[in-house]
């Protein structure tokens, strides 16, 4: 990582430290003694040989014995308070962070959500917070406890010997240069490797996702070639990192043996002449082991913080994304509404120079339904997208009860709007879950109604578990009716004062059709209902039918004027339906009719 980037994130990582301070702080300190009692040991080498055993005395032994047990009772307690104090508080940073990255994703706009990709967001979620945890964990600690005891034994060692250290310490900091740049070349593979992870699951999220279309163009094939790369790719550069990371482990064994012979050399030389003792030579070696351990944690502590400052930029980048709630423009709440929505003059682009809709006007009066009807791609989506404020005009306003909506607060309107899509979304929970979502707080008698007035009871009151029943992932075990019928009993619980339909342009049973005919009826009531409309019996009944091609609005009326007309509409009816013999049925009648689409 290169210097500039890393102060860029200093302020995150002592961010993330700050609130930890005190702990580590005391892991600190339960560090040190850790490492000053792990000394004990070696040192009391000495002492026993020159002292203890070549001078016979006894009574020294119980005491230099007592003091290793000592010490050794010491290092293990410290090392178990240490797990527990920081490797927990590092767990727990994860889940406080899994929660905030969670949240805040979720708070982000739909442009958002529509450029970024379902399973890298989960990497984002759940991976790369990961990785933050080696900040916290015992790692830095251990290592800022590993240099502190190298120091101290540093001082020793040229008590024993100066000769020896500094051959020792010349041969280490060389070694540790060669670590330095060993390290910059693995850092952006590690980098690298996070991102080609979050783009392998988020490929992989999708097609799994996606299982149906994929059996049914059958690209099974083209899949594991696509997953297959993928993983291709992730080996090699795992592949790379262990080349380097193995060439630095060939060159920390080859910097062991130099250092060993040197001092296995000046070290014998020494005694011969009488300048060291046995146990000082003995205690030297022991000892020459904390100066290197800390040289070799590098590298261990090295990729485990190169992953945690790769993992913190990247949860950075989604962090910095502002929720929608956060625009300082939404300052108005709104309080219950009437529901007249209204567009004037609006052109919207998705990208800055291709407008998907021009001028558009237009008014939907309380309590009305209007159709939006055109070919794919003509803008109706995106109209309703306006609505529900999942994007901003360009130019041009939509407005609520006469507010403006981009001035809005978005939790003050979207819990008045109710939304029945195409694919009816369910979740995997029970049926009556699934119901209540919009209202959890619901009582079981007002769910209870709503599946009653969506006719959901006809059919989960013949599963065993009744309403309790699961649905399994987006309600496979439904059929497509039974999916859109728990989807009506939701938004007739959730009461909005503004509904939006998306019809499925999928055929249905005519007695299915009609159940949720009904249950829509129902719905519609009372609302004023957005649809993009597919079937004759929502056309029919629409208090206006706006014709959208290429993102303007063409034709407006109702069935009858439109029809009368001969225009573009007739055009596009005629087409589906042929020449309709009794125009003004009423509506309800000639229900069972299903409008394939009117694409
Ligand atoms: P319809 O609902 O009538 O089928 P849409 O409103 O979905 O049409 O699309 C209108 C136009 O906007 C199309 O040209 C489509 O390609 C484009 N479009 C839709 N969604 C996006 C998006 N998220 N980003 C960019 N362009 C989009």
């Amino acid at each position: 990582m290169k210097s500039e980037r890393l102060r860029a994130l200093l302020p995150d990582v002592w961010a993330l430290m700050r609130p930890r301070r005190g702990l580590l702080l005391i892991g600190f300190f339960l560090m040190v003694i850790n490492r000053l009692a792990g000394l004990v040991l070696p040192a009391s080498t000495k002492y026993l040989i020159d002292d203890v055993i070549a001078k016979h005395r006894h009574d020294l032994l119980l005491p230099l014995v007592l003091a290793v047990v000592g010490a050794t009772a010491l290092q293990g307690v410290t090392s178990f308070s240490l797990t527990q104090l920081l490797s927990k508080a590092a767990q727990r940073l994860i889940t406080d962070l899994r929660k905030q990255v969670q949240a805040h994703i979720g708070r982000l706009p739909v442009t958002f959500h529509d450029s970024h990709k379902t399973g890298v967001l989960v990497s984002r979620i759940m991976s790369d917070v990961e990785g933050i945890r080696n900040l916290i964990g015992t790692g830095l600690v251990e290592f800022a406890g590993g240099l502190l005891a190298a120091v101290v034994v540093m001082v020793w060692l040229f008590f024993i010997s100066v000769k020896m250290t500094v051959v020792a310490i010349v041969v280490l900091l060389a070694f540790s240069g060669v670590l330095w740049k060993a390290f910059g070349s693995i850092r952006p593979i590690f980098r690298e490797r996070g991102k080609i992870n979050a783009d392998v699951t988020g490929r992989l999220t999708e097609s799994l996702g996606g299982v149906r279309v994929v059996k049914g163009y059958h690209a099974e094939a083209r899949e594991e070639s696509t997953f297959g790369a993928g993983v291709q790719r992730l080996l090699d550069n795992v592949l790379k990192s262990l080349t380097a990371m193995s060439i630095m482990t060939l060159s920390a064994t080859v910097l062991l043996g130099i250092v060993g012979a040197v001092v296995m050399y000046i070290g014998a030389s020494q005694i011969f002449a009488g300048t060291l003792t046995l146990g000082g030579f003995v205690t030297y070696t022991a000892f020459l082991a904390f100066l290197i351990a800390p040289v070799f944690q590098v590298v261990g502590i090295g990729t485990q913080i190169s992953e945690a400052l790769a993992g913190l930029e990247r949860t950075r980048e989604v962090m910095r994304e502002r929720p929608e709630d956060q625009d300082p423009n939404r300052t108005v709440s709104l309080g219950p509404i009437v529901g007249n929505v209204e567009f004037e003059g609006v052109t919207f682009a998705y990208e800055a120079g291709k407008t998907v809709l021009h001028d558009i006007n237009l008014t939907a009066r309380p309590g009305t339904v209007t159709a939006l009807v055109g070919p794919s791609g003509s803008g109706k989506s995106t109209m309703i997208g306006l609505v529900t404020a999942f994007y901003k005009p360009v130019e041009g306003r939509v407005s609520i009860d006469a507010v403006d909506l981009s001035s809005v607060r978005l939790d003050s309107y979207r819990g008045q709007l109710g939304v029945v899509l195409q694919e009816s979304f369910l979740f995997d929970g029970s049926i009556a879950e699934n119901v209540a979502f919009a209202r959890p707080d619901a009582t079981e008698a007002q769910v209870l109604e709503a599946c009653r007035i969506a006719r959901v009871d006809e059919f989960a009151e013949n599963f065993p578990m009744g309403y309790d029943t699961i649905v399994g992932e987006r309600g496979v075990k439904l059929s497509g009716g039974q999916r859109q019928r728990v989807s009506i009993a939701r938004a007739i619980l959730a009461d909005p004062r503004i509904l939006i339909l998306d019809e499925a342009t999928s055929s249905l049973d005519s007695e299915s059709e009609a159940i949720i005919q009904q249950g829509l009826s129902y719905l519609m009531r009372g609302r004023t209902t957005f649809v993009i409309a597919h079937r004759l019996s929502t056309i029919r009944r629409a208090d206006q039918i706006l014709v959208v091609e290429g993102g303007r609005i063409v034709e407006r009326g109702t069935h009858a004027t439109l029809y009368s007309q001969r225009g573009r509409y007739y055009d596009l009816y005629t087409k589906q339906h042929g020449v309709e013999s009794n125009l003004f049925l009423a509506p309800g009648e000639g229900d069972s009719v299903e409008v394939e689409s009117l694409r």
